[in-house]
């Protein structure tokens, strides 16, 4: 009796731990999911205005800039990944081509070449070590004679990395915010 009631037991244990199972797998995915993958090729770029200064960050995979999206560890990718930085850094007045008119002087305050999509849950090397999906950040601030607002700016991230295919842009300026896409190779947003 008592034995017959073990194996009952044991076998309802089972049912248990096997939804429990299934229950921690779904919950991981939609975990995963709701971290969301960074779209590939799809770059952000965000630009605040408060008289004639701004600021500008931009983020993309790092996998359009220096080619793989995990951490460099292995020099040759180590060079790789410096190599990318350095395009950025050396073309970004072609990149981000403000109106000549208006004189403005843009300068980088931060070049974060490797950002893991772990970085919000854990901030180990391991974790960034495991990460599928690493991403560059940058941040700039820009001064100009006269205000910007209301100009023209050119944006040219696919001309200098061809990965880059399309770039959401989010302006905010004194008098108006928006939303503006460039798609391609360059195009012009409205400040
Ligand atoms: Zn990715």
């Amino acid at each position: 009796m008592i034995k017959k009631w073990r194996a009952q037991n044991l076998r309802i244990l089972k049912v248990i731990n096997l939804i429990m199972c299934f229950g921690f797998i779904f919950f991981f995915q939609r975990m995963t999911f709701a971290a969301g993958p960074h779209s590939h090729g799809s770059a952000k770029l965000s630009i605040v205005m408060e008289k004639n200064k701004g600021t500008i960050e931009f983020s993309v995979d790092s996998g359009a800039i220096y080619g793989f999206e995990h951490m460099a560890l292995k020099p040759a990718d180590q060079k790789r990944r410096d190599d990318g930085v350095n395009r950025l850094r050396t073309n970004i007045s072609k990149i981000i081509d403000f109106d000549p008119s208006l004189k403005c002087i843009l300068t980088e305050s931060k070049i974060d070449a490797f950002v893991s999509e772990n970085d919000h849950k854990s901030k180990s090397v391991n974790a960034k070590r495991q990460a599928t999906h690493g991403e560059l950040k940058a941040e700039y601030n820009f001064v100009c004679e006269k205000s910007p607002q209301g100009s023209k700016l050119n944006l040219a991230f696919g001309k200098i990395f061809p990965s880059i295919h399309d770039l959401d842009v989010q302006i905010i300026g004194e008098e108006r915010q928006s939303k503006q896409e460039v798609e391609g190779k360059e195009g012009k947003v409205q400040l």
